[in-house]
């Protein structure tokens, strides 16, 4: 049950959000990790004034493109990001036409399966990356994320991973995939490795690039390969640490 947070309350947006991870971590869908993980994203997303940026949109523009354009394109779901936002998850990979994979730091049999009775209770029909005895190791990785799917992480030319860590965003673009991710934190390793970075909170981001899918879907291939040209990783990261640095000297 969510405690009664006043809607008057000056932070009852973030409270919420905390209130859904706690949640989460009782049904067995977060880890207790995942609530320090969500600490370092919320105090970023309290230097960027808990709003989307318009260098966030440049980047969700890019990645819905570069999403469109790809062949084969997987969701990497762990824990906090399907907690936030399931329905989402499930929508985004259905109007993309994206599979969803599970894939998890701290990894068990039973919270791989609690996600992945989540994402179908909210409309997925198939989710890979938890029959572990099918996975495929991605090369030079330790941790228990080097373990996917086949025919998911692994295949997949454009993956999207939101709140991952810096390991095994490095090991993907080195295996030659287009790398996306969502981080609320400009500077860390995931951020500066990724192909593109949307540097705004997961739960603010799924609905916006379900929202900018749905009208790119109607663009055309040369439209869609001119967005993803344009777009700059390194100075969208740059612009956004700027945005952090001038709300603090604001103050
Ligand atoms: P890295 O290895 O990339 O440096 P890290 O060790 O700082 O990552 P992790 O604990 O692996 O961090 O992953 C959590 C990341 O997700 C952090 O960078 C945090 O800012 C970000 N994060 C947490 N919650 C959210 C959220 N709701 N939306 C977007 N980003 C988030």
């Amino acid at each position: 049950m969510l405690t009664n947070i006043p809607y008057n309350h000056p932070r009852a947006g973030s409270l919420h959000i905390r209130e859904m991870l706690v949640e989460g971590l009782r049904n067995g869908i977060v880890a207790h990790e995942g609530l320090i993980a969500h600490g370092r994203g919320e105090a970023f997303d309290y230097l960027i004034g808990e709003k989307t940026t318009k260098e966030a949109v440049k980047a969700m523009k890019s990645a819905v493109a570069l999403m469109l354009l790809a062949e084969r394109k997987t969701i990497s779901v762990n824990g906090n990001t399907a907690c936030l936002c399931a329905k989402e998850i499930v929508e985004l990979a259905e109007v993309t036409v994206a599979r969803i994979e599970v894939n998890l730091f701290h990894r068990s049999v039973k919270r791989e399966t609690a996600i992945e009775k989540l994402l179908i209770a909210n409309g997925a029909k198939n989710i890979l990356g938890v029959d572990s005895r099918t996975s495929v190791n991605i090369p030079k990785l330790m941790s228990d994320r080097r373990r996917v799917d086949p025919e998911g992480i692994y295949e997949a030319d454009v993956v999207l991973i939101p709140l991952e860590d810096g390991d095994r965003t490095e090991a993907l673009v080195n295996m030659g995939k287009n790398v996306i991710t969502i981080d609320l934190n400009p500077l860390s390793r995931t951020a500066r490795k990724a192909n593109m970075t949307i540097v705004d909170n997961v739960i603010r981001v799924m609905p916006k690039m379900i929202e900018l899918a749905k009208q790119m879907k109607k663009m055309n291939k040369s439209k869609l390969k001119r967005i993803t040209h344009n777009f700059d990783n390194k100075k969208n990261l740059a612009i956004s640490l700027q945005c952090i640095l001038n709300g603090l000297k604001a103050n």
